[in-house]
């Protein structure tokens, strides 16, 4: 299998939508375990999965974000993460055949180094178990996401690395500041991450989730203009989440997220998917948005 780096050489390249918001629409109840559905609702998992490749999606990711062990471990299932993580492979592997590519996401853990509460060598031994779970199951590379802790994504990233075959991804989670700079919850920018991640053995990083398309625009222009090089990925909400009536709406619609996609790609971006409150429709609109570009030239 071609590495994905490789082949973000030639073109852009479309990653898939939301998994957690559009489990919670399968009927995952709130307090329910989503990677226990990998061995529980096989075919509602699946069936995501599915419609990702037939939205037209290079890559799909796998129902594994809160797949380690300190994850599992609020639902009692500590024990079964590499049952689990491998069944979430396994699903995807499935649905995207030989032709696409399946990448094993791994989020934060929930525990938080500066406090204490874990040890380095603890989170470490937790990535690599999960990390070697999705590559027995068929991932083709690893995407570590939704970090906020720079030091966490490290090791997260370091364990995908040295323990397993697979190219790593690392996305972190950007927020706006008052001033218009971005920064994680812990207050890394865009460019801090950049060296500490390419060194611990990522080759394509990237941001996901907290912001829509428009957000997303100045985070990878900034580490574009940090790294000339390294392949950028954009998993983006569908807008900025709205509460209404208890429930979380995602605003964005398929149409108003793939006007971006030629500013995105202006900015430097190489892989374009969706995060919370994006469907296989938005992905669909993002893909066409690709190809009318290229087509023209
Ligand atoms: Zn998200």
């Amino acid at each position: 299998m071609n590495r994905i780096s490789d082949l973000v050489k030639s073109r852009i390249l479309v990653s898939d939508g939301a998994w957690g918001t559009f489990l919670q629409q399968k009927g995952l109840q709130p307090g329910e375990c989503p990677e226990l559905w990998n061995v529980t609702h096989r075919e509602g998992v699946l069936d995501i999965a599915r419609s990702y490749v037939a939205a037209g999606a290079d890559m799909i990711e796998t129902n594994s974000f809160g797949g380690s062990r300190f994850k599992l471990g609020k639902y009692g299932l500590a024990d079964r993460v590499t049952e689990l993580n491998q069944a979430a492979a396994e699903i995807s592997r499935e649905a995207a055949g030989s032709e696409k590519l399946v990448l094993g996401s791994i989020g934060p853990t929930g525990k938080m180094l500066i406090t204490e509460e874990v040890t380095p060598e603890e989170l470490y031994d937790a990535f690599r178990e999960q990390a070697m779970a999705l590559e027995a199951g068929g991932a083709d590379a690893i995407v570590v996401e939704t970090m906020s802790d720079l030091d966490e994504a490290v090791l997260a990233v370091r364990a995908a690395k040295e323990n397993t075959l697979l190219e790593v991804i690392c996305t972190m989670t950007f927020d706006k500041l008052v001033t218009g700079e971005y920064r994680t919850m812990m207050g890394i920018s865009p460019s801090d991450m950049i060296k500490p991640l390419l060194e611990a053995g990522a080759t394509i990083l990237g941001t996901n989730c907290g912001n829509g398309m428009a957000g997303m625009i100045p985070v990878v222009e900034e580490i574009r203009k940090a790294d000339p090089d390294v392949p950028i990925l954009v998993h983006a909400n569908a807008g900025v989440p709205l509460y209404r009536d208890g429930k979380t709406i995602f605003p964005e619609s398929p149409e108003e997220m793939a006007s971006y996609i030629p500013e995105l790609i202006k900015a430097g971006a190489n892989i374009i998917g969706g995060c919370c409150g994006t469907t296989p429709e938005h992905i669909k609109k993002m893909k066409s948005a690709i190809n009318n570009m290229f087509s023209k030239v």
